[in-house]
C-alpha cells in the first residue's frame, strides 16, 4: 500500500501521504474532534486523517486541490453523510473561509510550500478560527515556536506569536510518510488569541517593524530600524539599540510598533 501511495504521489501537490498509524492517532487525539465541532481539513489526500475526523461525527469540510483524489473522497465521506460533509476542489489559498461556519477548527498535513502564506491567511480571520492543528516541516515548527535569543527566533515566530498561542505537539520522522520527505516534520497547535490581537494597534505597522528589524540579523536594532526609530525614542522605549533583533520579546515588538503607529497618527 505504501509503495502504491508513493508511486501515485504528485510532487507538484506536495503529496507525502501519512502511513504511520501512531502518528495519525496522535494527531486525532490532539484535535479530539466532537460532533459539535466544525472542522476544515486541508489536503485530505487519501483520507489518512479524514477517516478519524469523519468518525468523530463533526461537521467536516474537505479542501483538496488534486482532481484525481476527489472521487474517492466524495464516495467515502460526502455521499455517505452529505448533511455534515462537503468537499471543495480548489487551491486552499483561494478559498474564502469567511463563507464557512465559524468558529472553525482547521486540521491539515500541509503541502509545505503553501504552509506559511496559509497560516497568515488563517490568522487574519482572528476569532473565526478556534484552533489550527497542522503538520509542517520541523524547521518551520521550530521557527513558529522559538523564544527570544534562540537562533530559530525571527519574523515568522514573532508575527504568529503576536496574535496566537502556539504549542509544538508531535515530532514526525520521514518514514511516517509515503513517499518519505527529505526533512523531519512536526505537528503544531496554533490558537488565535483575541487579547493578544487587541493589543496590536496596526497589523501593517507590526509587519513593517518586524520585517525591518530582522532585515539583517547580524546587525543591531539601531541599524535595522534607523528609518523608523531614533536614539531618543529607543531610550524612551527602554530598548537597547545595540541589541540584535532576536533579543526582543514579541511583546516588545508589539509595543514598538504601537509606538510608531501612534506617532504617525495611527494607521
Ligand atoms: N492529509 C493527507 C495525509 O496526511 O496523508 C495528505 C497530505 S499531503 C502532504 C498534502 C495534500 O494537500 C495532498 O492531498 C495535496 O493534493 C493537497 N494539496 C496540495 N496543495 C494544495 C492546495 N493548494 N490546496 C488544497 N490542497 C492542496
Amino acid at each position: 500500500m505504501s509503495k502504491e501511495l508513493a508511486q501515485s504521489a504528485r510532487k507538484r501537490f506536495g503529496q507525502n501521504f501519512l502511513i504511520d498509524g501512531r502518528v495519525i492517532d496522535a494527531i486525532l487525539a490532539s484535535v479530539n474532534a466532537s460532533p459539535t465541532d466544525v472542522v476544515v481539513e486541508i489536503g485530505p489526500g487519501h483520507g489518512a486523517i479524514t477517516e478519524g475526523l469523519y468518525a468523530s461525527g463533526c461537521d467536516l469540510t474537505l479542501i483538496e486541490l488534486d482532481r484525481d483524489l476527489i472521487p474517492g473522497l466524495l464516495a467515502r465521506y460526502v455521499t455517505k453523510a452529505p448533511e455534515r460533509c462537503r468537499l471543495i476542489n480548489q487551491d486552499v489559498l483561494k478559498v474564502d473561509f469567511t463563507q464557512l461556519t465559524a468558529p472553525l477548527r482547521v486540521v491539515g498535513n500541509l503541502p509545505y510550500n503553501i504552509s506559511t502564506p496559509l497560516l497568515f491567511q488563517l490568522l487574519e480571520l482572528g476569532q473565526n478560527i478556534r484552533d489550527i492543528h497542522v503538520m509542517l516541516q520541523k524547521e518551520v515548527v521550530n521557527r513558529i515556536a522559538a523564544n527570544p535569543g534562540e537562533s530559530a527566533y525571527g519574523r515568522l515566530g514573532v508575527m504568529i506569536q503576536a496574535t496566537a498561542r502556539v504549542e509544538p505537539l508531535i515530532d514526525v520522522p520521514p518514514e511516517s510518510f509515503a513517499p518519505a520527505p527529505k526533512v523531519d516534520s512536526g505537528v503544531i497547535r496554533i490558537i488565535p488569541d483575541a487579547d493578544k490581537r487587541a493589543r496590536i494597534q496596526s497589523m501593517d505597522m507590526l509587519k513593517t517593524v518586524v520585517r525591518q528589524a530582522f532585515s539583517q540579523r547580524r546587525k543591531t536594532l539601531r541599524n535595522n530600524l534607523k528609518e523608523l526609530i531614533n536614539s531618543e525614542e529607543f531610550a524612551h522605549l527602554e530598548i537597547n539599540p545595540q541589541d540584535r533583533p532576536e533579543r526582543l520579546s514579541v511583546e516588545t515588538y508589539v509595543h514598538l510598533a504601537n509606538y510608531v503607529s501612534q506617532r504617525e497618527g495611527g494607521l
